[in-house]
């Protein structure tokens, strides 16, 4: 489905009504209402997650998979119904190709140690782009102190858009793996992700797509993208910290290694040696996040619920407008103004360091980030030591963004 097509979805997006599922939003915050603009750092949880999981706690606490008794018995339930949730969401084929990890990071550096290390040898090539995160970038630097293999990077252009001929020349004889962004944190830009993977398939090249900044914004399915890994974090998709997941082709993850030893990712042991797990198990040793599965399951309903459609189509929407408002602020500079943009308002503000404009607005109880969001080289690129940025999600208004300009023009009066 196009933007064009969201915007059918658009005019009656509940919102406001949205924004009562949420109890953090009902906080006051310095005297004044919480404008929460800071969801690419995390988003904030629906009453539906936070019940999820204490009702977890309450009610079916227990060790899951070994278990034989009622409780471990109900949680393991609980647990894989999680696991199917997600499945559905990004439309994997089966629910062994979802592997539950900490989050985006722990997934790609689960591909880079275990994928990685065992196709990639000296002089290999890992092609990644100019606007990704600190974690699609220095996992990929230790596995190429560790094997010998070259990271390349096909750069940005000065809308923040990656500069798809180079991106294509880059792909060569020596290529053995693509890790890209689905959207950049920093940018907003939304790479053409199915136009990359095709033209690394078609020269045999595997491809992760790092989701984190995509799945609570734009529908995902891996089926027709095609890639054969894609890393998200549900902290970033209205569920709990220290969950998220690596889906993985299953051709792939069955021929990969583990990457950790423990429980619960062999089938046996003996001082001789040991046997793998089934997947998704064989990836998932020790005790994993039982609660934070669960809640991801519970947020991945309340998503289905709103309907990602309808939550892309009124980000898009607000993100115009925001632009429209932030462009009119004497001395302010978007960063990144790719055409094909998720709800990511990066901006400079001549005479004003992004951190003084963050607590300006944080006074105000506007909450935004300002920094190098993770990622420098983007920063570098734009030859700034950070940005201020505020980022989107389903509970957002054009009150909020409202305010921020509001807070933006007596920041600019203040201090220029
Ligand atoms: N990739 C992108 C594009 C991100 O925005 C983030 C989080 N800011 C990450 C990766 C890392 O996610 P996490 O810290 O949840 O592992």
């Amino acid at each position: 489905m196009n933007i064009a097509t969201y915007a059918a979805h658009r005019q009656d997006f509940p919102a406001a009504r949205l924004r009562a599922d949420f109890p953090i939003l009902q906080r006051s915050v310095r005297g004044h209402p919480l404008a929460y603009l800071d969801n690419a750092a995390t988003t904030q949880k629906p009453q539906a997650v936070i019940d999820s999981e204490s009702a977890y706690y309450r009610e079916i606490n227990a060790n899951i998979h070994r278990g034989v008794h009622w409780l471990s018995e109900q949680a393991t339930l609980a647990h894989e119904n999680a696991r199917e949730r997600v499945r559905e969401f990004i439309n994997a084929r089966e629910t062994a190709e979802i592997v539950f990890v900490r989050g985006t990071t722990e997934a790609i550096n689960l591909v880079a140690q275990s994928y990685g290390r065992a196709n990639l040898g000296p002089g290999d090539e890992i092609l990644i782009t100019g606007l990704e995160h600190h974690s699609n970038i220095v996992p990929w630097q230790l596995l190429c102190q560790q094997t010998g293999a070259v990271l390349k990077v096909a750069e940005i252009d000065d809308t923040g858009t990656v500069r798809m001929e180079q991106f294509e020349r880059l792909l060569g004889e020596r290529t053995r793996l693509v890790a890209v962004a689905h959207v950049s944190n920093a940018l907003g830009t939304i790479n053409p992700v199915r136009e990359m993977i095709d033209l690394a398939h078609a020269r045999g090249v595997p491809v992760l797509v790092d989701g984190a900044q995509a799945v609570a914004h734009t529908p995902v399915d891996v089926q027709a993208l095609g890639c054969d890994f894609y890393a998200f974090s549900g902290h970033k998709l209205y569920a709990p910290t220290g969950i998220g997941v690596l889906y993985g082709r299953r051709a792939l993850l069955e021929a990969m290694p583990p990457w950790q030893g423990g429980g619960d990712m062999i089938r046996t042991v003996s001082f001789q040696g040991s046997t793998w797990n089934d997947l998704p198990h064989k990836f998932e040793a020790g005790t994993p996040h039982i609660a934070g599965a669960i809640g991801l399951g519970a947020a991945i309903t309340y998503m289905q619920q709103v309907g990602v459609h309808n939550v892309a189509a009124y980000e898009h929407e607000l993100l115009d407008y925001g632009t429209q408002l932030l462009t009119q602020i004497p001395g302010l500079r978007m960063i990144g103004t790719a055409q094909n943009k998720a709800g990511i308002l990066s901006f400079v503000v001549d005479g004003l360091h992004a951190h003084d404009l963050g607590t300006v607005l944080d006074s105000q109880g506007v909450a935004i980030r300002a920094g190098h969001h993770c990622a420098m080289p983007v920063m570098e690129y734009f030859g700034v030591p950070a940005t201020a940025r505020a980022s989107l999600a389903l509970y957002n208004t054009r009150e909020d963004l409202d305010r921020l300009a509001q807070a933006l023009h007596q920041a600019v009066e203040m201090f220029c």
